[in-house]
């Protein structure tokens, strides 16, 4: 018999030992719960597209720490060992990302990270002759391995599934997840996604005494600006400095280790904010919906598996994918409008600035990364899967320019594919600059694994924000934020007439001045989802709108604006349109625009 059920005290017993579970004769270990990481990085950011978080040996080149837990077995015998894993650059060379499996000490001989696409590499067949065995992930290169689950059945003819759809049933199955999560209790308002927008929206709520759940699938806070991405925050607070100057950081060059100091000080503003309650390392992956209002998010343990629903008569989509909106049906956009739809041409700049028809084009992800000087020398070895990217590109750091979109990639859907673009991008350009004796003392010092976003899905309000309103300085009546940033649309290099960059991972950025602009609130909120607000760059503009408020201050006047707006909701019980409607004078009062209230001159 293939799949026995699993009694419920063996059940709890398994779900207490890092969520291994026994199905009779089968032992599935999710990777990202293994008790001792060691050097191996949770990746959580592919959940959708791998269906899983996985393990990544980001060890700069050099082989990681092995990852460790503990494992009890059901029974001694023969097992067949599987392990689900990707060859992240197939080709003429030796896979980069290697790495084999220990049981209780002996090394397994199949080498794992040699198959292409993500999927269960056959590790032949194990003796199991003890029923606790301490099993380890050995990393081999350093460079970026990547271990899903491993898995041992003694069902030799079993091949187990391998489609997100048909693993995700199998794997909770294995893992004793219930198909409905559990309820976490209701909260007056949930904010999904962390970054600054969603910290900003989390404060302003609890301060007019909402009780807030914060859903964040890292285990720091801050999005772009927090320590695993280090973007410092750029525009200006507006009405929101009492709130933003506990989490925004100083302008330190992006990718400094300066950002961990602000992240310190960013946990330690929401800490005190005894009202959010924080959900740190928890994935949303489904929005629950009932005729145009979000019942319920449902979310997940990185590390885990656990599952949690979560409940609030207001939601707030802060993931910058727009995830919350685009489970429950909100109207979205992606790519660039033709030049004719808001009359958002620049001749001078032609294509490069807004095309004659619509297309999927989006600014792109960036991998900043850095170098330091070390006392001996420093070996770095040959990376021959970097070079078809690389080329002859020689570096030493890279800044925000080091930016990949391509328009057959999707920012979401082909975002793994696209961060490894940028880690052949840097890992081969540092060869090329360490073949310079030069530079024999310098080391790799930090290089992200989360990539940082740009754009992706734009959720639609009200209100689309355009070029007009941040050219003309349009004040609207429900003004909630306002930016002094001149607009910046950035494209990659290499599409530039008459530029011969061979290289597609570097951005340039096309500047417009501007003057003061204006954010209304109807970009805030769901056009056709009623109690869903989006602050951050998920909020309703147009590809070129997002070009000047996409900065973190400018966000993070998004969440306090929608935070308050949480908090009118609830006093008055109704909808982001209905505070927009009936109480915007009161929305903007608690926002700080009390003084202004007839200074609207449009709208
Ligand atoms: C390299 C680079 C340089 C830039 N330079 C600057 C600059 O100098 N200054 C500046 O202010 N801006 C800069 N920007 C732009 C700015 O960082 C982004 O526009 C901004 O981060 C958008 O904020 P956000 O809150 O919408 O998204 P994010 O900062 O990305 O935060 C969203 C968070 O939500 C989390 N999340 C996503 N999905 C889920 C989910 N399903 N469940 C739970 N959590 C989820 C993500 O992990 C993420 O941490 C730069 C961007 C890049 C990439």
């Amino acid at each position: 018999m293939k799949h026995i059920v699993v009694k419920n005290t063996v059940l709890a017993l398994c779900l207490i030992l890092n969520h291994a579970i026994f199905a009779a004769h089968e032992v599935l270990i999710e990777a990202e719960s293994f008790q001792e990481k060691a050097g191996w990085k949770v990746d959580q950011q592919f959940t959708h597209i791998v269906g899983s978080p996985y393990l990544l040996a980001h060890g700069l080149g050099v082989p990681v720490e092995n990852a460790k837990t503990q494992v009890s077995f059901p029974a001694l015998g023969d097992y067949r060992l599987w392990v689900r894993t990707k060859n992240w650059v197939p080709g003429d060379w030796q896979a980069p990302g290697r790495f084999k499996i220990m049981v209780d000490g002996k090394t397994i001989p199949t080498v794992f990270g040699t198959e292409s696409g993500w999927k269960w590499q056959n590790g032949g067949t194990v003796a199991i002759n003890k029923e606790k065995c301490l099993i380890e992930i050995k990393d081999l290169t350093g460079f970026e391995g990547r271990c899903d689950a491993i898995f041992f059945t003694t069902d030799k003819a079993f091949n187990p599934p391998n489609t997100i759809e048909t693993m995700r049933d199998w794997r909770n199955r294995l893992c004793g997840i219930p198909a409905v999560p559990q309820s976490v209790g209701n909260f007056d308002l949930v904010v999904v996604g962390g970054g600054i927008a969603g910290c900003a929206a989390c404060l302003a709520a609890q301060r007019q005494g909402l009780k807030v759940a914060l859903i964040h699938d890292l285990p720091v806070l801050g999005g772009n600006a927090g320590s695993e991405v280090r973007v410092h925050t750029e525009g200006i607070p507006g009405r929101g400095s009492n709130i933003l100057k506990g989490i925004d950081t100083i302008h330190w060059p992006n990718g400094a280790a300066e950002a961990i100091a602000d992240t310190i000080k960013r946990k330690e503003t929401m800490d005190y904010a005894s009202g959010v309650t924080q959900f740190l390392s928890w994935r949303a992956y489904a929005a629950n919906t009932k005729a145009n209002r979000i019942i319920s998010v449902d979310a997940k343990h990185i590390e885990t598996g656990q599952t949690k629903r979560f409940q609030a008569p207001i939601f707030i989509d802060c993931t910058g994918d727009g995830w919350i909106g685009y489970w429950a049906g909100a109207e979205y956009r992606y790519g660039r409008e033709s030049r004719d739809e808001f009359h958002e041409s620049w001749d001078q700049y032609g294509d490069l600035w807004s095309p004659e028809k619509p297309d999927n084009r989006v600014m792109g992800a960036s991998v900043l990364w850095n170098t330091h000087r070390v006392e001996e020398a420093a070996h770095f070895p040959q990376v021959p899967w970097a070079m078809d990217v690389a080329k002859d590109n020689l570096a030493l750091a890279g800044e925000w320019y080091w930016e990949y979109s391509s328009d057959d990639k999707h920012q979401i859907d082909d975002a793994e594919e696209i961060r490894d673009h940028l880690f052949r991008a840097i890992y081969g350009s540092f060869y090329n600059a360490k073949r310079n004796p030069d530079n024999s003392n310098i080391q790799l010092q930090w290089v992200a694994f989360i990539a940082g976003k740009r754009e992706s899905r734009r959720l639609m309000g009200d209100y689309i924000y355009t070029l007009k309103d941040m050219t003309e300085g349009r004040y609207f009546a429900d003004t909630v934020a306002e930016e002094t940033r001149n607009v910046d649309i950035h494209y990659q290099k290499n599409l530039a007439a008459g530029n011969d960059s061979k290289y597609d991972f570097l951005a340039e950025a096309i500047y417009r001045r501007t003057d003061k602009y204006y954010i209304p609130f109807r970009c805030l909120y769901s056009k056709n989802i009623d109690n869903l607000m989006m602050a951050g760059r998920c909020f309703s503009c147009s590809h070129i709108g997002l070009g000047g408020p996409r900065v973190m201050n400018t966000t993070g006047q998004m969440g306090v604006a929608t935070g308050f707006a949480a908090a009118i909701c609830k006093i008055h019980d109704t909808t982001p349109r209905g505070v927009y409607k009936e109480h915007l004078q009161e929305l903007r009062t608690l926002i700080g625009y009390a003084s202004e209230m007839n200074k609207a001159q449009n709208d």
